[in-house]
Parts: structure tokens; C-alpha cells; sequence
């Protein structure tokens, strides 16, 4: 007997129908003998749908009354799948996040997870309930609600799965595993069988939304098994875990773009030390992270700041840019958002020279002009204008064969 995790997205819960598919795989999972704890996400699109009416409220919605908000949309998938599957024999209940215990940090719209208490559950798993977990919500120690990032189910399930030391966290969602790139832009891109925990950190840091960046992080950190499997078929998925030596060692692993990044450019900043010190205090304090910083000098003793940060951030971010340029003495701030950031990710990289001209050629060769580049040692990110992504996507994967069979 295991102890498993199954976490259904949103669009495996996207309707009755759906609903009662998921009823169906956990019906027989516990009728195997198994113990399952179901995480689930609202329905498809609900999450974006309340955004957008809190958006048509006010342009700049409270934090904490968003929170509120979207996480109304988790509490209608539980609850009917906890009714159906009742229906069915099977004895399940219905928890929200603060029922299970996840308490958070107060970052509303992006908390972090500070402690689970999971004995609620853990109870209903020893009298052989099986709980039914709405994912992307928990509570600070005031006890009012908060969400945990887009896509946040995906670490209530691994994080859920870290605190009860399940046997595997099983991510069930609309494609069969994790692609060599987004298989809704690249017809041939190919699932990858198993991926170590670093590549998929930066895949999914990247843009590949198919796990949330963050329930990779906690996946590493506590050695969770993370599997992404289909939910409409059967058949193997990917298995996310430690890097052993049977995994592919391709130089290039995967190709991903990421469309939710803006690039800021701070003009004429006074050329002296602490300047930068000074302009990303003021943004990180907000918990917005900044990523790829350029510098450049311009005119005389002036100098031009340019970096990328996610493009939900930039209305909470521009009154603190403001004030920060007010306060150094630059003369304006540029916000750029039709642009994207095109990343290829692998292991090889560490140990194969070459693979960074090889891209840059690769992007010249379709005409795609990079704005800004940056590496690490398992990747290489360029930001380019957004219209160009898809094309340069799909030359990236074509350039470093991963559309091929791996033994071809
Ligand atoms: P869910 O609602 O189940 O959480 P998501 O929409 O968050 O599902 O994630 C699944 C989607 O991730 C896929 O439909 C696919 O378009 C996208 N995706 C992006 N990059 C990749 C990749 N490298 N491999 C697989 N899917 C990817
Ligand atoms: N419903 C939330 C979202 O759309 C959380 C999730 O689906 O993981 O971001
Ligand atoms: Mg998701």
C-alpha cells in the first residue's frame, strides 16, 4: 500500500464530466489498496475570470480581497468532488487550506509557506478518508486567507506530499509529462521520461508553466518524486527526481519562452557607487524580483539601467521605481512589455563549450534581433521582441535536435 498525492489541474477538473473522470481514477486507486490525498485547482479559466472582475472593480485591487477572491474557485471543485465521490461509496471529505493547516506568510497574492500542521489530515487519512485539498490556498497566522502564486496548487501538492512523506506526488494534467517545449508550440517537441530536479527548476522558472516554479523548489529541497502524468490517458508521464545516471545527459534538454515579462529601463542615472544598490532596495523590499541587469554608460557620467521583471509586477513596482529615480537623480523610467524571454536549459551545458554562439547564430539566422542575454550554468536565456518567440522556439529546438529520438 502507498501513500500518494494526486493533484488535478484545472482543466481536469474543467467540468462535471471532468470531474467525474478524476472521481473515477481515485475510485480506483483506493479500491487498489492505495491511500490517495487529492489536491485540486478551481476550474479551468475560473482563476483568470475572477481576475478579471476584480480588475473591472478597480484598477488596482487590494491584495488581501484578491486572495479572498480567487480563492473561492478552489472551494467549488472540492466540494463536488468530494460529493461525487461519496456518491460513489468512496469516504472522502473536503478540506480548504486553512482546514489542513497551511499557514503561510502574509505576501497576499504570492505567499510563501511557513509551516503545515497536516494532522487534520492526517486523521482523515488514518480512519481511511481520503482528503480532498483545495490547492493554491492557505492562511497566515491572523488566519486570513491567502494564495500562493499562479499555478500554486502544484505546491500545495508538493509541499502536502513533503509533510506526510508520501510515496510520490502524482501531477495530473492536460499533456502526458514534461516536453522538450511546450507542445502547443512545437508540434514535434517530445516528452521527456525523467528530468532531474535542477532542470526542471529552471525549465519551469523559464516560463514552462506545466509544474510552478516554486512546488519544484520544495520538490528538491524535501527529495519529493514528482511525477507529471496525463489525465485523459493512460501511459507513462515524467518522472521529476534526484539527477541519477539513466537520465538523458542531452547538452540541450529543453527550449521554453516565457510571455509574462516586461523590460524597465531607468534613463540617465547618475554614474556613482551604491546607485544600483539604492533602485533594487526599492523593488526587492516589495518582494518583486528583478532578473537580468544590464548597464550601460550613455552620456558623459550617466548611465542607463535596463532590466526584466514579470510584467504582473510593473503596476506595484512603477510608484517605488518613481520614487527611488526622484530620489537618485535619473531622468525617466521606460517600460517595455511586448517583449519575451526565449531560455534553452541542460545539464550538458556544464561540461560542452560552443552552445551559446550556436544559439546566437541560430536567432541571427532567422532574422531575430536579441535585446538582452544572460547565462548560468545550465542555461541560457535571450530576451527578444514577443512577436519573434514562437519562431525562435521552434529554430532553437530544431537546432539542437530535440525533436529527434533520443537513440536516432
Ligand atoms: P494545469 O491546469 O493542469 O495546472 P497548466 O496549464 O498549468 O496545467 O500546465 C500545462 C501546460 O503547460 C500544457 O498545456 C502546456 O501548454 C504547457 N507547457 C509549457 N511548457 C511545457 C513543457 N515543456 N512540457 C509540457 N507542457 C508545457
Ligand atoms: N487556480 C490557480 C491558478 O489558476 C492555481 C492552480 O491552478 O494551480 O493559478
Ligand atoms: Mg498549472
Amino acid at each position: 500500500m502507498a501513500l500518494l498525492v494526486q493533484k488535478f489541474g484545472g482543466t481536469s477538473v474543467g467540468s462535471l464530466d471532468r470531474i467525474h473522470r478524476v472521481a473515477e481514477r481515485v475510485e480506483e486507486t483506493v479500491r487498489a489498496g492505495h491511500q490517495v490525498l487529492v489536491v485540486l485547482s478551481a476550474m479551468s479559466g475560473e482563476t483568470d475570470r475572477l481576475m478579471r472582475l476584480a480588475h473591472e472593480v478597480t484598477t488596482r485591487p487590494d491584495d488581501r480581497e484578491l486572495d479572498v477572491l480567487l480563492s473561492s474557485g478552489e472551494r467549488v471543485t472540492i466540494a463536488l468532488l468530494a460529493m461525487e465521490l461519496r456518491g460513489r461509496g468512496v469516504n472522502a471529505r473536503s478540506f480548504t487550506g486553512r482546514q489542513v493547516g497551511i499557514v503561510t506568510n502574509s505576501s497576499h497574492t504570492r505567499a510563501r509557506i511557513e509551516k503545515i500542521m497536516a494532522s487534520p489530515v492526517q486523521q482523515a487519512l488514518a480512519e481511511g478518508v481520503v482528503p480532498v485539498v483545495a490547492g493554491f490556498q492557505g492562511v497566515n497566522e491572523r488566519s486570513e486567507v491567502t494564495t500562493l502564486g499562479r499555478g500554486g496548487s502544484d505546491l500545495t501538492a508538493v509541499a502536502l506530499a513533503a509533510s506526510l512523506k508520501a510515496d510520490r506526488c502524482v501531477i495530473f494534467t492536460d499533456v502526458d509529462g514534461v516536453y522538450t517545449a511546450d507542445p502547443n508550440i512545437v508540434p514535434d517537441a517530445r516528452r521527456i521520461h525523467k528530468l532531474s530536479y535542477e532542470e526542471m527548476l529552471e525549465l519551469a522558472s523559464l516560463g514552462a508553466k506545466v509544474l510552478q516554479a516554486r512546488s519544484v523548489e520544495f520538490a528538491a529541497k524535501y527529495g519529493v518524486p514528482v511525477e507529471v502524468k496525463s489525465s485523459f490517458q493512460e501511459g507513462e508521464g515524467t518522472l521529476v527526481t534526484h539527477e541519477d545516471a539513466d537520465m538523458e545527459r542531452a547538452v540541450v534538454s529543453g527550449v521554453t519562452g516565457d510571455r509574462n515579462q516586461a523590460k524597465v529601463t531607468v534613463i540617465g542615472v547618475p554614474d556613482r557607487p551604491g546607485i544600483a544598490a539604492d533602485l533594487f532596495t526599492a523593488v526587492a523590499g516589495a518582494s518583486i524580483s528583478v532578473d537580468m541587469i544590464i548597464q550601460n554608460v550613455s552620456q558623459g557620467s550617466l548611465a542607463d539601467i535596463s532590466f526584466t521583471m514579470p510584467r504582473s509586477d510593473i503596476a506595484r513596482a512603477l510608484p517605488l521605481m518613481e520614487k527611488a529615480k526622484d530620489e537618485l537623480g535619473a531622468q525617466t523610467i521606460e517600460v517595455k512589455d511586448e517583449i519575451a524571454k526565449v531560455s534553452i536549459v541542460g545539464v550538458g551545458m556544464r561540461s560542452h563549450s560552443g552552445v551559446a554562439s550556436r544559439m546566437f547564430q541560430t536567432l541571427s539566422r532567422e532574422g531575430i534581433n536579441i535585446m538582452m542575454i544572460s547565462t548560468s550554468e545550465i542555461k541560457i536565456s535571450c530576451v527578444l521582441h514577443e512577436k519573434d518567440l514562437n519562431s525562435a522556439i521552434r529554430a532553437l529546438h530544431q537546432e539542437f535536435g530535440l525533436g529527434q529520438p533520443v537513440d536516432a
